[in-house]
């Protein structure tokens, strides 16, 4: 296959927070596989800012430390990563005070032909710092790009603050909001398979479309970050975000261009458009133990926590196009299997000819994001052989390892395409500003009616799919919620 990547222009790109978990686990891994991946130009250079005390030298042994343990061995070898720590280079610096960035200062190229991109890769209170020295040091320009990570804000007022300090030295334009989410290749192709096909836009909508499910399960618990998670919840961690903006993708009616204002513009009017969730359409859960499994409270220390790490409801968006059609989507710790996807599960045929014995059947459109990104589509087939007419459903598979040969099974992951975008200059898989905020506001009241009501979450046995009530919120719709499998 030929490849057809645009170009990246040479960059100075500095990972704020260059030594911490985010940075080793993902974004350090993600450059090393752009870089072999021929991805990055030859002058571009990445400068890790963080606490500790380390030199050129020392960073590049932790990098490397890094590499070994998140790369693939197959992707590693001597020579491609001394070549990649040969780019790297580290500063030691002080967010709250003015240690190192005289240095940083320095250690940027002075040439207008390289972009200047800064990953905030450190807790969020440390974000209106970064922004201020940036400034106050002359090392951000006009032409400079700021990536900021999760959690942007924990309610509608302190992301209006966040959106608030950040404009303060810099334009919209110039801030990336990351959801990884949207990096991933499926959430992509989506997108190509909804507007690149005339098969599908016709039938998405409520007309045709029974209802929506998301899913995003996790066989972990909050393990190492019980402090930070019991003062979040699955709500605040997981929906106000990455569901939020999954649903969105699948709701949003087609943009006029694939270029980032036309897209977010899109985006936006389906967070606005969500109705509020009533009290009935919520099932909220938190994980007990078993075994040698702690339990949710065991897990924050808090025997009286009343946080949710499941959470499941009914959402409606009402606007012509879904009137009617609901859109559930949970989202839990402990469950059963790691499996994130969307289904789209259209209505039956209207009639059917075959009459009762060959049952029920549906097309689904099945957007699967882990484990094995790809997209399937059910369809009805007749069963192969004698014996009558036999009704049996399979899967059109939509993947691109088949469709794309050896390729498929290095497909980029989300961190690296996405700071390449920021490299390009490329906002359309970033969150907007105004749609944070309209997220958080659909949210505040959700949080405020269950703090409000002082409701406790049921209890879930983990490996599960959850507490049943969540099954209930789709029997008593004669609807089942997909299985959570491998
Ligand atoms: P971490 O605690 O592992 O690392 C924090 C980094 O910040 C370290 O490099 C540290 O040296 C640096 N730092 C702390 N205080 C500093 C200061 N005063 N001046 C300069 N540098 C300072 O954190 P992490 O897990 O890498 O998370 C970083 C950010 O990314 C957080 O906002 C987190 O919420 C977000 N995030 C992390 C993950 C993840 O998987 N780890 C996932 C999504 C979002």
């Amino acid at each position: 296959m030929v490849s057809r990547v645009i170009p990246v222009d040479p960059f100075d790109l500095v990972i704020f927070g260059g030594t911490g978990d985010l940075a080793r686990r993902k974004i350090l891994p993600g450059l090393y596989r752009r870089f072999i991946a021929g991805q990055m130009p030859e002058d571009a250079r990445v400068i890790g800012a963080a606490r500790s005390e380390l030199d050129d030298e020392g960073y590049r042994k932790d990098v490397r430390d890094a590499l070994k343990e998140f790369v693939s061995k197959r992707a590693l070898s001597e020579e491609n990563i001394a070549a990649f720590l040969s780019r790297l280079h580290y500063v030691s610096i002080d967010a709250k005070g003015e240690g190192g960035w005289k240095k940083l200062a320095q250690t940027m190229r002075d040439d207008d032909d390289v972009v200047r991109a800064f990953y905030f890769s450190v807790a969020p209170s440390l974000f209106g710092d970064l922004a201020e020295r940036l400034h106050l040091h002359k090392i951000a320009g006009a032409n400079s790009r700021i990536v900021v990570e999760k959690p942007f804000g924990r309610d509608l007022e302190s992301a209006k603050a966040l959106n608030a300090t950040l404009a303060e030295h810099f334009d919209e334009t110039q801030i990336y909001r990351i959801d990884h989410y949207l990096g991933k290749e499926t959430v992509q192709n989506l997108m190509a398979v909804r507007f690149g096909n005339v098969l599908f836009e016709p039938l998405w909508n409520a007309q045709y479309v029974d209802h929506i499910q998301i899913t995003v399960a996790e066989t972990v618990g909050v393990g190492g970050r019980g402090g930070y998670y019991d003062k979040s919840g699955a709500m605040r961690d997981m929906v106000q975000n990455h569901l939020m903006q999954l649903l969105c993708l699948i709701a949003m009616e087609p943009p006029s261009r694939f270029e980032p204002d036309a897209v977010r513009d899109e985006k936006l009017k389906v967070i606005r458009a969500l109705e509020p969730v009533e009290p009935g359409d919520i099932v909220r859960g938190q994980y007990e133990g078993k075994g040698k499994t702690p339990s949710y409270h065991d897990d924050v220390e808090d025997g009286e926590s009343r946080t949710e790490s499941f959470i499941a409801m009914k959402l409606h968006v009402s606007n012509w196009r879904w009137a009617g059609t609901p859109f559930y989507v949970r989202t839990g710790k402990r469950l059963k299997a790691r499996q994130s996807e969307i289904a789209v599960v259209f209505k039956d045929a209207p009639h059917s000819i075959f009459g009762e014995a060959a049952g029920r059947h549906r097309n689904i459109l099945t957007i699967r994001l882990q484990p094995n990104e790809g997209m399937t589509l059910g369809v009805t087939i007749k069963e192969p052989g004698p014996g009558g007419m036999r009704l049996v459903d399979v899967p059109l598979d939509m993947s691109f390892a088949d469709a794309l040969g050896p390729e498929g099974d290095e497909i980029p992951e989300a961190y690296e395409r996405l700071v390449m975008d920021v490299v390009r200059g490329n906002q359309t898989l970033f969150m907007r500003g105004d749609e944070v905020e309209a997220a958080w506001a659909w949210t505040d009241p959700i949080i405020e009616g269950w703090t409000k009501r002082d409701e406790r979450p049921f209890a879930y046995e983990p490996g599960t799919a959850g507490p049943e009530e969540s099954a209930m919120l789709l029997h008593r719709e004669d609807r089942r919620w997909r299985e959570i499998k491998e």
